[in-house]
C-alpha cells in the first residue's frame, strides 16, 4: 500500500500474478473497438477538409519511433505527441466522440447521405452550429473538443478546473471556444460542468468519466500500434513480451489503449500506468482494491503537479471498473523525473513532450528496479519497451524552453 508518497519517492505496485484475459470479462468489446477505428476512417475525408492547412489525409494516427534508452533495451515511442489536428492523445478519444454525436445529427435531421464531406457543408454547419458541446478538462481534451467542434460549426463550452494552463485557455478562447474557469479540481470541475450540461437541449456533455466513446475511440490506437510493431519485425509472444507505459489521469486514454492492447496481445502485453507521485489516483485504486475509486487525498497526497494532463485525483468508475483488471502495474513518478525525461528526450531524440507523456519514459527505469526485485515476472531486458508518448507537439516555446532549462 502506498502511503503519502512525498513529492520526491517514485512508487510501484505490481499485480500479484499477472493480469489476465481469461480471467476477465470486459465490458467493453472488441466489436466496440473496431467501430471505433472504422468511424475515424470514415470520417477522414471530412476531418482533412477542415483542417487543409495540416497537408494531411484526415487519419487520426501517428508514429512509432525507435527511441535510444541507456539500458540495452528495445525502446519504442508511441508519437501520439504529434497527432495531427491537437498534439495530443485527446485526438483519438475525444474526436471519435465528437464524430459520434455529429453523425447521429446529421442521420436524424438527413444532411448526410454517403459522402462525410456533406457534413462540412452550410446546411449542415447551420443545424450544427444550434447545437453545443460541453467538456470539462484540465488542457488537452477541452482543446481537442473546443477545436473539432468550431470547426465544424458547433459550440463548445469548456470548464477548466484550476490545473489547466493560461495558454491553453487563450488558445480555446482564440478558436471561438467558450472557457468557464473553475477554482478546484478536476473531479469537481466535471460535477459541475456535467450539472450546467443538465437538462440543456441540443447539447452534448463529453463525460470524461463515463464515455464508453472516448474509451473506444484510444483503444483503436491499439490495432494501430500492432500493425507498426508488426512491420519492424517485431514478433511479440512467449519470451518477448510487450511493455506499455501508459500516462493515466482519468484513466479512459490509458485504460481504453490497455484494453485494446489486452485484446489483441493477451498475456504477452503488460499494461503500466504512470501517474505523477501527487496524483496516483489509478495506483492508490488498484492498490487498495477498492471497487469504487479512492482519491489521493484520502492517502496524504496533494494533487498538485507540473504534470496538467494527470493531475487527476480520483480515477473513473468505468475505467477502473472496464479496466483495471487488465492492469498489470501502476507506477508515480516525480515531477523532477518527467521534466528530466522531457530534458532527454529533446536531447536524445528532438521529441517536443510535455510532462504528462514523459512520464512514460521516466517509468522505465522504476519498473525495472521493481521486476528485478519481484519473481515471476519476465525477462526485463527481452521485453519490447512501449512508451506512449500523450502530448507535447504543440507546446509554444514560452512553455517547452524553460523546461530544459531548469536544474533538477
Ligand atoms: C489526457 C491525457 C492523458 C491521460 O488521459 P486520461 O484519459 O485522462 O487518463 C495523458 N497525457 C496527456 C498529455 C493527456 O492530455
Amino acid at each position: 500500500m502506498p502511503g503519502n508518497p512525498g513529492e520526491n519517492e517514485s512508487r510501484v505496485w505490481l499485480r500479484n500474478t499477472r493480469a489476465s484475459l481469461r480471467d476477465l470479462t470486459y465490458d467493453v468489446t472488441a466489436v466496440e473497438v473496431r467501430d471505433a477505428g472504422a468511424r475515424l476512417a470514415r470520417f477522414a475525408p471530412l476531418l482533412a477538409a477542415l483542417f487543409p492547412d495540416e497537408g494531411w489525409d484526415g487519419k487520426v494516427h501517428s508514429d512509432l519511433l525507435p527511441y535510444p534508452m541507456d539500458q540495452a533495451i528495445t525502446c519504442l515511442i508511441k508519437g501520439d505527441h504529434a497527432l495531427p489536428m491537437t498534439g495530443s492523445i485527446k485526438a483519438r478519444g475525444g474526436v471519435h466522440e465528437l464524430l459520434c454525436f455529429i453523425e447521429d445529427i446529421a442521420l436524424r435531421y438527413r444532411v448526410m447521405d454517403d459522402d462525410v464531406l456533406a457534413l462540412a457543408g452550410q446546411p449542415a454547419r447551420t443545424l450544427f452550429a444550434e447545437h453545443r458541446v460541453l467538456v470539462a478538462s484540465t488542457g488537452n481534451l477541452g482543446y481537442s473538443i473546443g477545436l473539432i467542434a468550431r470547426a465544424l460549426g458547433l459550440q463548445a463550452e469548456v470548464h477548466m478546473s484550476r490545473d489547466a494552463k493560461p495558454w491553453k485557455k487563450d488558445r480555446l478562447r482564440g478558436i471561438g471556444a467558450t472557457v468557464v474557469e473553475h477554482p478546484c479540481d478536476y473531479t469537481e470541475t466535471v460535477a459541475r460542468a456535467r450539472e450546467a450540461a443538465r437538462g440543456k437541449p441540443m447539447t452534448l456533455f463529453v463525460d470524461d468519466e463515463n464515455s464508453r466513446r472516448l474509451m473506444t475511440g484510444y483503444a483503436a490506437a491499439a490495432s494501430e500500434v500492432a500493425v507498426q510493431i508488426g512491420e519492424r519485425g517485431i514478433a511479440i509472444g512467449p519470451g518477448r513480451p510487450l511493455i506499455a507505459y501508459l500516462p493515466c489521469g482519468v484513466g479512459g486514454a490509458p485504460g481504453g489503449i490497455a484494453l485494446g492492447l489486452k485484446q489483441i496481445y493477451g498475456d504477452h502485453v503488460i499494461c503500466v500506468t504512470v501517474e505523477p507521485t501527487a496524483s496516483p489516483a489509478m495506483l492508490v485504486a488498484l492498490a487498495s482494491g477498492d471497487p469504487v475509486p479512492p482519491s489521493v487525498t484520502d492517502y496524504g497526497c496533494d494533487n498538485a503537479t507540473i504534470a496538467d494532463g494527470l493531475a487527476v485525483g480520483r480515477v473513473s468508475q468505468l475505467a477502473l471498473t472496464a479496466v483495471g483488471p487488465a492492469l498489470d502495474a501502476a507506477i508515480a513518478v516525480t515531477d523532477e523525473a518527467m521534466i528530466a525525461s522531457v530534458r532527454e528526450a529533446w536531447q536524445k531524440a528532438r521529441l517536443r513532450l510535455e510532462p504528462s507523456a514523459a512520464a512514460a519514459l521516466a517509468a522505465v527505469p522504476v519498473l525495472q528496479a521493481a521486476m528485478a526485485k519481484t519473481p515471476g515476472w519476465p525477462s526485463f531486458a527481452d521485453s519490447v519497451h512501449l512508451c506512449w508518448a500523450t502530448g507535447g507537439a504543440r507546446l509554444p516555446d514560452s512553455e517547452f524552453l524553460p523546461m530544459l532549462e531548469e536544474i533538477v
